[in-house]
């Protein structure tokens, strides 16, 4: 083809936009996506044909349009689901995120004083009694609020922590203790060997450049066999006699029992970890807590308060939509109310006959879709990197399109408006209701119509 030839097959950008019809998309960014498709055809030998065009702008706008965050239904069983946004927020903070969201608030005012205030006061104050602790303060996650601390005590002299090759864990997203730590500008002490560390290990390691001792919960994982590490009092009882502080990374962090929950273990609260003995914990707002994701700190009023006069705390504070939100689920919690407070809750703790009436009802309400539809048993998991060794068992809807492949049905239920994302087990598509709201029963029923009726 010669390049004017080429240049006169390319098609117009106004027309590719017309042929692509009505998008749910801004046209300067539609606009852009055609551009860049148009663009790489300048440097193809041949210019396909306008269909094929079309069909390639439309897949790179489909791309895009499918990166735009969204609600989606979460049927894969796993409860704190990290690609799906850990925890969703109780109608209870919902209504805090609308009121205060939607006007000016007192963040940073004191209404008594009618002048400038701290920010947070309040929600600090009930943080701390929640979890049994002198004070408490939050940052923007977990992982910041432990960087704010290993830089804090790091800051000086002593630059080394001391913390167990068996606690060295990798948590989701390729978020690593040990990187965490050295970003920090820490340096680390390995001590011990992955199943085993003592309390002579500690001890051993303790110098005049120990800064802290770290303890991390071994929170996505668990050990078992030929094991030992000392008790968090053992530990604690050490870092107090050599005058170090001692900090324990909890990740998840519960705040009512987890035991009773069939299928479950026990999961160590904040409140507990401190009466042992640790003077700092950090853990996560979401998580099991069930609020938005945020760092919390609690403990030693004096290391708060000395964190929160960090200069780098600033880098990390929290907005008044994050503060707002665990405020309510703090005082939902304090109200006896935890269910209040926390979705995850609620769903962890939702009965199998519960979830085999609504699976009877979703069934029954399918009518006369072209597919084999059963109720079938799920194993759900708590995920988000807390109670690994829990399998709470659970209620499935099973699906065996008739017409397409379970790779192609599971393609299209992500495609939808309403993207609903299973997983395949024995030949058959299965969605979990553990992890779906009863409200959203409407929407399962929908995507499953859309997917099947195409
Ligand atoms: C999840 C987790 C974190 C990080 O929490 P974010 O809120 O994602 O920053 C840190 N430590 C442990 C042990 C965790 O499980």
């Amino acid at each position: 083809m010669s390049d004017n030839a080429k240049l006169r097959a390319i098609p117009a950008i106004e027309k590719l936009l017309q042929s692509l019809g009505q998008i749910d998309m801004p046209r300067p960014a539609l606009v852009a996506v055609v551009r860049r498709e148009v663009a790489a055809l300048r440097k193809e030998p041949a210019i396909p044909s306008y269909d094929e065009v079309l069909a390639r702008v439309r897949k790179s706008v489909d791309q895009l349009r499918a990166q735009r965050i969204q609600p989606v239904l979460n049927g894969t069983g796993i409860i704190i689901h990290t690609n799906l946004g850990r925890s969703p927020l109780s109608s209870a903070v919902l209504e805090t995120l609308q009121s205060i969201g939607g006007d000016y608030n007192n963040l940073e005012y004191d209404l008594v004083a009618g002048e400038r205030g701290g920010r947070a006061g309040y929600l600090e104050h009930n943080l701390a009694i929640l979890c049994g602790a002198e004070a408490a303060t939050v940052t923007n996650n977990c992982a910041a609020a432990l960087v704010l601390a290993l830089r804090h005590f790091t800051s000086g002299e002593r630059k080394e922590v001391i913390i167990s090759r068996g606690e060295l864990v990798q948590i989701g997203g390729g978020f690593r203790i040990p990187e965490v730590l050295e970003a920090s500008g820490c340096t680390l002490r390995e001590i011990g060997a992955t199943n085993k560390t003592s309390l002579a290990d500690y001890r051993r390691a303790i110098s005049k450049n120990t800064a802290i001792i770290l303890k991390v919960h071994r929170s996505n994982f668990f050990m078992c066999g030929f094991i030992e590490s000392p008790s968090t009092e053992e530990l604690s009882e050490l870092a107090r006699s050599k005058r170090l502080p001692f900090i324990e990374d909890l990740g998840s962090g519960a705040i009512v029992e987890t035991a009773d929950i069939p299928g479950a273990e026990h999961e160590p609260t904040p409140a507990e970890v401190l009466k042992r003995g640790v003077d700092l914990v950090t853990f996560s707002g979401d998580k099991l807590f069930g609020g938005p994701q945020a760092g919390i700190i609690v403990g030693k009023a004096k290391m708060v308060a000395a964190l929160k006069r960090e200069p780098f705390f600033r880098a990390l504070r929290c907005d008044k939509l994050i503060l707002s939100a665990l405020q309510t689920a703090v005082d939902c919690y304090l109200h006896g109310a935890p269910t209040m407070a926390n979705v995850i809750d609620l769903m962890l703790r939702a009965s199998k006959e519960e979830l085999e009436t609504r699976a009877k009802s979703i069934i029954t309400n399918l009518g006369g879709v072209p597919a084999k539809i059963t109720i079938g048993l799920g194993k759900a998991q708590v995920g988000g990197g807390t109670l690994p060794k829990a399998v709470i068992e659970s209620v499935t809807i099973d699906v065996i399109p008739k017409n397409i492949s379970l790779a192609d049905f599971a393609a299209r239920l992500r495609s939808g408006p309403m993207p609903l994302i299973g997983y395949v087990s024995a030949n058959r598509f299965k969605i979990d209701l553990r992890t779906i709201l009863k409200s959203r029963d409407v929407d399962v029923i929908r995507a499953l119509q859309q997917a099947l009726v195409k």
